[in-house]
C-alpha cells in the first residue's frame, strides 16, 4: 500500500465488504458454527473447493475482515490473524519446521521468542541465535539444513537494527524463508516486503490496536517466497497456488491444531484500532525523538538509546528503511540513580510493560521484562542494569518533557 494511500485506504476497507447494508464496521459476527442449507457447500468448504466458514477456531466472517485490512497494509498475497503476536509466532514456527531443520534467529527478540525458540529444541529443530545486524555472522550460521532466518526490525530494548537488506538478499541466495516481526514498526513506517521479507509475523496488539483493549496477532504472506521450493509444505497442500500454501498449511496444521484464535469482538476491535495507527504513529515517533534528545542532552542521563539519534550505530540504515524512527526509547540514568527511584518521580509516565500504546510507558528493564535471564546474559545483551525503556505514547510532547523535567530535578 502506497504510504500516501496508507489511512484513506484502511478507514475505507470495512464498509466495501458490507455493500448491502452500508455498515462502515464490518459487522461483529459472534457464531462458533456455520450451518448450510444444501449440505453440498458444507462438503464444498471442507474440501477446500468453495469460500466459506465452518468453525470459528479457523475462521468467521470478521477475522476474514481484519485478514482483508491486515493484508492490505503489508502489500500482501494473504493473511492469518491469531489471538496474540506470540500465538503468530509459535503457530508459524511449529508449521513450517520439523526435527532436523535448522533455524538462525536475531540475539536480539522480544523475551518470549527465545523462550518457543528453546522449545523448538526440544523437539528436535537446531537454533542459532547470532547478531543480526552484522551480515557476516549471519552468513556464517546458514547451514545445509538451514530454513529460516527470523528477524526483528528494532530490537528491545537496546534498539539495535537488524542488517534487513542483507539478510534478505543473504535468503534469497540461499532460497532460505526469511520472515520478519515488524511489530515496532508496522507497515505503515516500514515496508519488509520490499527488503526481501517471505513472511511477516506482528502483534496487533501494539501499534495496531493502539489502545491496550485486546490481545492479537497476524501473519501475512508478502508473496516473495516460492512455496513449492520449501520441502515442509505436507502433499495435501501442494495443490494450492504455490503463493496460498505455507498459509494454507499454517491454518489447516497451525491454527486449527493449536487453536490460538482470534475471536470476532477481538478482531473488530483491531480493526478500529488500524484505521487511526498512522495517525498514531506519526504523533508517537515525533515525541519519542523530542524526548530523546531531550535526556540525551540531559547531565543525570549516561546514555539514551534511539535509532533517530545521530549517533545510534545504526543511524543511517535506519534512515533509509523506516519512514519514521519508532517510538521506544531507552536510556541509562547516570550510575548514582536508581531507575525505580526515577520512575517513581514521574507522575505521568506509567510503570508497565507493554509497547506501543496511546499513553507512554516506561519500566526498569533488568529489575521486570529481563530479570529472569541473570546479569550475564543481560550484559551480553548490552543491557546496563539501571537501563529504562520506554514506550512514547501520543499525549502532548510539553507534558512528557515537563514529567521528565521535574522527575529529574527532585531525584
Ligand atoms: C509484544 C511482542 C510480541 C508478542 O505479541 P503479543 O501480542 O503480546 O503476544 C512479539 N514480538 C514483538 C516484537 C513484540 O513486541
Amino acid at each position: 500500500m502506497s504510504k500516501t494511500q496508507f489511512t484513506t485506504t484502511v478507514v475505507h476497507a470495512d464498509r466495501k465488504l458490507n455493500p448491502d447494508s452500508g455498515a462502515v464496521h464490518y459487522p461483529v459476527v459472534n457464531s462458533v458454527l456455520f450451518g448450510y442449507e444444501n449440505p453440498q457447500d458444507l462438503v464444498d468448504i471442507f474440501q477446500g473447493k468453495q469460500a466459506g466458514h465452518a468453525y470459528a477456531r479457523q475462521s468467521t466472517p470478521t477475522t476474514d475482515a481484519l485478514q482483508s485490512m491486515v493484508n492490505d497494509m503489508e502489500g500482501g498475497v494473504g493473511c492469518l490473524v491469531f489471538a496474540s503476536g506470540m500465538a503468530a509466532i509459535t503457530t508459524t514456527f511449529f508449521t513450517l519446521l520439523k526435527a532436523g531443520d535448522h533455524i538462525i534467529a536475531s540475539q536480539f527478540l522480544f523475551g518470549n521468542t527465545p523462550s518457543v525458540l528453546g522449545t523448538l529444541q526440544r523437539f528436535g529443530v537446531e537454533v542459532t541465535q547470532v547478531d543480526a545486524t552484522n551480515i557476516e555472522l549471519v552468513k556464517a550460521a546458514v547451514q545445509p539444513n538451514t530454513k529460516i532466518i527470523f528477524t526483528e526490525t528494532i530490537a528491545n530494548p537496546v534498539t539495535q537494527i537488524a542488517d534487513l537488506n542483507g539478510i534478505g538478499e543473504l535468503c534469497k541466495q540461499n532460497n532460505l524463508v526469511y520472515i520478519i516481526d515488524n511489530t515496532m514498526t508496522p507497515s505503515y513506517i516500514f515496508n519488509a516486503k520490499a527488503v526481501g521479507a517471505s513472511l511477516i509475523t506482528t502483534s496487533l496488539t501494539k501499534y495496531v490496536g493502539g489502545h491496550g483493549t485486546v490481545t492479537a496477532g497476524a501473519v501475512v504472506d508478502t508473496g516473495n517466497y516460492d512455496w513449492r521450493d520449501y520441502d515442509n509444505i505436507l502433499p495435501s497442500f501442494r495443490s494450492q497456488a504455490p503463493h496460498a500454501q505455507a498459509l494454507t498449511q499454517i491454518k489447516k496444521k497451525g491454527l486449527r491444531d493449536l487453536g490460538g484464535c482470534l475471536s470476532s469482538d477481538s478482531a473488530q476491535m483491531i480493526a478500529v484500532g488500524a484505521e487511526t495507527m498512522a495517525l498514531r504513529i506519526d504523533r508517537a515517533c515525533a515525541n519519542a525523538q523530542a524526548l530523546a534528545e531531550f535526556l540525551d542532552a540531559h547531565d543525570k542521563i549516561a546514555k539514551v538509546y534511539y535509532p533517530g539519534l545521530q549517533d545510534h550505530p545504526q543511524h543511517q540504515q535506519a534512515k533509509t528503511y523506516f519512514k519514521q524512527f519508532g517510538a521506544i526509547v531507552s536510556f541509562d540514568p547516570v550510575d548514582s540513580i536508581d531507575p525505580v527511584a526515577l520512575l517513581t518521580e514521574l507522575n505521568l509516565v506509567i510503570s508497565a510493560t507493554h509497547l506501543g500504546d496511546n499513553r507512554t510507558l516506561a519500566l526498569p528493564v533488568a529489575q521486570t521484562i529481563y530479570f529472569e535471564m541473570g546479569l550475564e546474559n543481560r550484559q551480553k545483551a548490552g543491557i546496563n542494569e539501571n537501563m529504562i525503556r520506554m514506550s512514547v505514547g501520543i499525549e502532548e510532547v510539553d507534558d512528557l518533557i515537563a514529567d521528565f523535567s521535574q522527575a529529574l530535578a527532585n531525584i
